[in-house]
């Protein structure tokens, strides 16, 4: 039966002096659901798992399950089962008896724990490798297996930490397309962390946005992307446009001019986020054209190109635009954009300089 989890305010300071690993995390699981939390390195992530699992204890705030505090309760106790980056497989043993340990330790006889471990591998589809050593398997093969010894424990939630992020993208996919599967047949509550916002969007119902510790936003992946409530979150989504300025009555005054804000924002100063896809370029002479650059930059993406526009004026700004497939454009062409109303979000500036978890390559996918 799946659990529904709630953290509530959790905390974790590692030494004194040093900022919180984790600070008043609050995050709702509800059963059956899948909720991922989805970060940059060093955001906090793995200690949003730890503390749930009771692997580490939060110094403040609570974890709880059914609304019952964990508090005090040992990890083998709480219901649940986690599965790594890596699968920390027994190597010398068979893919069935890694599966049916935890059986096996519990007390159950064997073999009932074989037979509960041969219905869990066919569920990861890995029927007819229970024989095998387990060292004789590929990666993808081993985070099967560590999967369906997650499930053989019957947790009453399942608690993954980037456990695909180590495979290529095939067998990625092919992960995510099992997961997917089993969530249909076993409804189970799974808190998922990544650093993909692919990954995220594939598999779970709710993104949670972690950076430097702190909860940025929560809701669907749709909503993530039309409104990032923050820098960090459109970033973190692949957004690269960011145009200072100033909001008044809904409109945003910037070097892009006067555009209107299709979500209420408050007065005052703002920073004017676009996703890429969402621009247009055009000719500068088209009349719908909201500003009108110079291409300074153009990368592949695909069949697609991705180009960087400068828009002169006081302070400049740097719009990216991801071009229609197959269509090219040089450098140095002067071009018009068209930023469409619901396409737009401000987003509060932030004081310094980005943090470099917001700015490193893994987080710009
Ligand atoms: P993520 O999983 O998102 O990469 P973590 O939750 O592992 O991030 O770590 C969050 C922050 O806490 C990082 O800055 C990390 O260096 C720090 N941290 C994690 N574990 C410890 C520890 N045992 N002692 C000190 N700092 C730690
Ligand atoms: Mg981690």
């Amino acid at each position: 039966m799946s659990g529904t989890l709630e953290l509530r305010g959790l905390t974790r300071v590692h030494a004194a002096g040093q900022p919180p690993a984790l600070a008043g995390f609050t995050l709702d699981v509800p059963a059956g659901s899948c909720v991922a939390v989805l970060g940059p390195s060093g955001s906090g992530k793995s200690t949003v798992l730890r503390l749930t699992a009771g692997l580490d204890s939060p110094d403040g705030g609570s974890v709880l399950l059914d609304g019952r505090d964990l508090a005090g309760v040992p990890p083998e106790r709480r219901g649940m089962a986690m599965v790594f980056q890596r699968p920390l497989l027994f190597p010398h043993l068979s893919v069935r008896d890694n599966v049916a340990f935890a059986d096996r330790v519990r007390g159950v006889p064997r073999r009932q724990a074989r037979e509960r471990a041969e219905h869990h591998l066919e569920l990861v589809a890995l029927r007819g490798y229970g024989d095998r050593p387990a060292r004789a398997l590929s990666g993808g093969q081993e985070q099967r297996v560590a999967l369906a010894r997650a499930l053989a424990a019957e947790p009453r939630v399942l608690l993954l930490d980037e456990p695909f992020s180590a495979l290529d993208t095939t067998l990625r996919e092919e992960m995510h397309d099992l997961l997917a599967d089993l969530r249909v047949r076993l409804d189970p509550t799974v808190l998922l962390v990544t650093h993909d916002p692919a990954e995220a969007d594939a598999l779970a119902d709710t993104v949670a946005v972690l950076d430097g510790g702190r909860l940025q936003q929560a809701g669907p992946m749709r909503e993530l992307y039309a409104a990032p409530a923050s820098l960090a979150v459109s970033r973190l989504l692949g957004g690269r446009t960011e145009v200072p300025g100033t909001v008044r009555d809904g409109v945003h005054s910037s070097v892009l001019g006067a555009l209107a804000v299709p979500r209420p924002v408050p007065d005052g100063p703002g920073v004017l986020v676009v996703r890429p896809e969402a621009v247009r370029v055009t000719s500068p002479a088209d009349p719908a054209a909201d500003a009108t650059g110079t291409v300074v930059r153009v990368r592949r993406r695909g069949l697609r190109a991705l180009v960087a526009v400068e828009v002169p004026g006081p302070g400049g700004a740097s719009v990216e635009a991801e071009l229609a497939t197959g269509e090219e454009l040089p450098a140095g062409r002067t071009v018009g954009l068209v930023l469409p109303v619901a396409d737009r979000a401000v987003v509060p500036p932030v004081d310094g300089t980005p943090s470099d978890a917001a700015r490193s390559p893994i987080s710009h996918g």
